[in-house]
């Protein structure tokens, strides 16, 4: 099977309440690691690739690598970009192969964010085979990496707006924002309550309203999230117990998003609970091993982390097992 655009998947993981994982890869251990989890969950699975992995493994090693994963494990993969900024990088990546871009103007005017996501889907939709275009309404806070919005500049999807935007836009999806954020520390500690119990901070809760609102308004439609890392805190602990210093790490609660993947949501976006993963994988070797210097090693360490952490996903979060 060849690699597919998102249509297909998300008229299914709508209908079946479910969402589809949308992983970032940028080296070859990562791409492994989720498609072989993918693979053993029997699930379909979105691939994505930011300007930041573009340029820290360039685009034809990244495109070469997830072909390799379509023909290792057969599976329906998408292989998206994430957060294009312009027409230019997601013309670049529509010609070099890539069957899925998201154009992200969310920062801009509402006028703005229409015409250049509308230049898209029209470049886009008229390519043979059809690419699918992901859009933005409403910004998220945290950094990822070219993408920075400081905490208290964010702003909510107003779900007035939706309506026109996919009606003017003609795009095949959108991401909304309804408190999610980019990052391991998704949230500052005044915004969160601390459990007495475990001194852990406790995020405030996403805007369910916000995503009913819009999903009532546009029927069908699938809805994106972001920022959707959980921050699971047996990464953070094995990574702070072998050198690391992440504190007050926080992210958004797994069974949220379940909730979410039941709903409207059919892509959710994970990147920091990898990066988290595969850090642990080898920083638990490093301490534990410290006379190795093979880098199969330790590197094989963490892709086993992250392969462990993206079936945790697919069964127990987005609920994408056995759908293929
Ligand atoms: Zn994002």
């Amino acid at each position: 099977m060849p690699l597919v655009n998102t249509i297909e998947m998300f008229e299914k993981a709508y209908k079946g309440g479910y969402a589809i994982g949308a992983f970032n890869c940028n080296n070859m251990e990562i791409v492994q690691a989720i498609t072989e989890a993918a693979k053993e969950c029997n699930s379909p699975v979105i691939l994505q690739v930011s300007a930041g992995a573009r340029k820290y493994a360039k685009p034809v090693y990244l495109k070469k690598m997830v072909e390799a994963a379509v023909e290792d494990t057969g599976l329906p993969i998408v292989l998206h970009l994430d957060h294009g900024a312009d027409f230019e990088i997601c013309k670049d990546c529509i010609d070099g192969g890539f069957t899925s871009v998201m154009i992200d103007c969310s920062s801009r005017p509402f006028e703005e964010n229409i015409a250049i996501t509308r230049k898209v889907c029209e470049y886009a939709h008229a390519h043979k085979p059809y690419v699918t275009v992901e859009a933005e309404l409403g910004t998220l806070a945290g950094i990822e990496d070219e993408v920075k919005v400081e905490h208290g500049a964010e702003s909510y999807t107003k779900p007035e707006d939706v309506e026109e935007f996919v009606k003017r836009t003609g795009c095949d999806s959108l991401a909304i924002a309804i408190g999610t954020s980019h990052g391991a520390y998704k949230f500052k500690p005044e915004q969160c309550t601390r459990d007495p119990k475990t001194g852990k901070l406790l995020p405030p809760p996403l805007r369910f309203d916000i995503l009913e609102e819009v999903s009532r308004r546009l029927p069908g439609f699938p809805i994106v999230l972001h920022g959707s890392s959980s921050v699971n805190q047996e990464y953070v602990d094995i990574i702070n117990a072998h050198g690391g210093k992440l504190v007050d790490a926080v992210g958004v609660p797994e069974e949220q998003l379940r909730h979410a993947a039941r709903l409207a949501v059919c892509k959710i976006n994970i990147d920091s609970d990898l990066r988290l993963a595969m850090t642990a994988g080898i920083r638990e070797h490093f301490d534990e091993h410290p006379e190795h210097f093979d880098p199969r090693q330790y590197v094989g360490d963490g892709r086993k982390y992250v392969k462990e952490l993206v079936k945790h996903k697919i069964t127990e979060v987005l609920g994408s097992n056995d759908k293929i």
